[in-house]
């Protein structure tokens, strides 16, 4: 998609350290990050927001969902443990309309609502 920042990102037309790469999906650190470990997940079909995908996407979400769990391992959080987020339209906040996982970890989380 034209304008897409994250399409963009996962195309290589603008150039981004990826952390994991595949046929369908990409991984890389977040520029903000908000906890010593916090990468962004993100399939590099663009799909708006999780309020977007079909049946069709099942298997895509799950693998994000696996990719994020080897993720974990390689950034030595999966022992202390960790989040993985994907912020859906207005009231979450999203920012950009491509849709992305967000592995955080690092230290203590504490309460969701803290984040
Ligand atoms: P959202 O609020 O949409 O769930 O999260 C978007 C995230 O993308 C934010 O955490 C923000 O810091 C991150 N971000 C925005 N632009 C860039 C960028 O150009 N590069 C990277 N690595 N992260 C970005
Ligand atoms: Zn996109």
């Amino acid at each position: 998609m034209e304008d897409c920042l994250f399409c963009k990102i996962a195309n290589g037309e603008i150039s981004c350290d990826f952390v994991y790469e595949d046929e369908d999906i990409v991984a890389f650190k977040d520029i903000h990050p908000r906890a010593p470990v916090h990468l962004l997940l993100l399939p590099k079909k663009h799909i708006a927001s999780l309020a977007e995908t079909t049946e069709a996407d099942i298997a895509l979400l799950g693998k994000i969902n696996f990719v994020a769990q080897k993720l974990a391992e390689q950034f030595n959080i999966d022992q202390s443990g960790y989040r993985l987020l994907t912020n859906c339209r207005g009231d979450s906040g999203q920012e950009v309309p491509h849709i992305h996982y967000h592995l955080i970890g690092g230290h203590f989380l504490g309460a969701f609502t803290e984040e």
